[in-house]
């Protein structure tokens, strides 16, 4: 098939052409995001292979469909940046990579809340300038604290796995409950519970409807004893501005996030000669309690690999007209 790839960068072509040499695809890669006003690249494709940062919005779909595009590839796991409706009435399958590494994201969110409660990324800038001071290091113990974990699907339970490991209790919320974390020994409780319960609360549910600002004003009333908040999820999961006006009422003690509502518009790319517009990502930046990543849980060699390797895979399995078990339907 002939691919269009968006946002292209140069880890992403390494790994794919690793794994086009085994298949009869033909990939072009394209720096830009897909959107309207790029769709007119994709004349004569039969695929898009689009990231998270892509918004496939129902004016795009219908372009790419004009185009002669029939599939959209998307090599990630959330699909909310897709118009699924949109896409099934312009007559496109979208094919996704549901678990290229749960381990991945869910070591990363361990990462985040070690540094954030360790302050590593401070000691480090300190010693670098023979600042041996401790003032203002102090942490906490992990081991013995409650984690409230909100979605234990693939992810949230690799997550329990590590914190379980670290000798934490597991509070959990998911309306479907997963019989691994039963097993370790998680509770499974209603949210609010688990906002009023939990030392540190970590989001790995999707961004759907129900979950969109899953955490806002409400949600951080209930929070108690100042809990650390992670999200390494989608952004729109956080309401920003009540976690803002959270965070300067210390009801929430410190966050650590590796994604942002209105990411597209900053993450991926490097912004460090301009002047950043978006207040609420400034405003974050400023908290000493705040460490953001943009959006990077996934990026291993191993996930990697796995993305590549699942995305041609769907597309092989749709040119030989098989069932595609990755493919999303609204
Ligand atoms: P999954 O489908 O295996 O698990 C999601 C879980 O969320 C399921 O158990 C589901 O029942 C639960 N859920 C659904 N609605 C819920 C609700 N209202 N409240 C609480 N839980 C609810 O997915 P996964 O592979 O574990 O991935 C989870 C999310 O992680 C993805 O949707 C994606 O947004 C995010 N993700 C982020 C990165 C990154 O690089 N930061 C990478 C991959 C995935």
């Amino acid at each position: 098939m002939k691919i269009a790839f968006f946002t292209a960068k140069s880890y992403d072509k390494y790994y794919f052409n690793q794994q086009l040499a085994k298949t009869q695809h033909e990939i072009t890669y394209f720096e830009d995001a897909l959107n309207a006003e790029t769709a007119i690249l994709t004349r004569g494709f039969d695929a898009v292979c689009v990231f998270v940062n892509n918004m496939v919005d129902r004016e795009t779909i219908g372009l790419i469909a004009d185009y002669g595009v029939k599939v959209i590839a998307l090599r990630s796991a959330g699909v909310n940046n897709i118009d699924l409706q949109a896409a099934d009435g312009a007559g496109l399958q979208v094919f996704r990579v549901p678990a290229y590494s749960p381990e991945a994201v869910a070591e990363h969110t361990a990462a985040l809340i070690l540094t954030l409660n360790r302050k590593t990324h401070k000691a480090y800038n300190r010693v670098r300038e023979n600042n041996f001071s401790l003032e203002g290091l102090t942490g906490f113990n992990i081991h013995g604290k409650t984690v409230g974990v909100i979605g234990t699907g693939k992810i949230g339970a690799a997550f329990c796995r590590i914190m379980k490991g670290m000798g934490c209790s597991i509070n959990a919320y998911d309306p479907y409950q997963n019989e691994e974390v039963i097993n370790m020994g998680g509770k499974y409780m209603e949210l609010d519970e688990l906002l009023s319960n939990s030392n540190i609360i970590s989001l790995h549910c999707p961004l759907i409807p129900e979950t969109k600002h899953i955490i806002n004003r409400e949600a951080i009333e209930k929070m108690n004893d100042s809990p650390m908040l992670i999200n390494t999820s989608r952004g729109a999961l956080i309401n920003t501005g009540d976690v803002i006006d959270g965070l300067k009422e210390k009801k929430i003690g410190s966050l650590g996030i590796d994604v942002y509502e209105q990411e597209e518009h900053i993450f991926f790319q490097d912004l460090s000669e301009q002047v950043i517009q978006d207040d609420e990502i400034a405003r974050l930046m400023a908290f000493p309690n705040v460490l953001i990543t943009g959006h990077q849980a996934f990026l291993t060699k191993e996930a990697l690999n796995e993305i590549a390797k699942t995305t041609l895979n769907n597309l092989s399995a749709y040119e030989a007209g098989e069932e595609v078990g990755n493919q999303v339907r609204p």
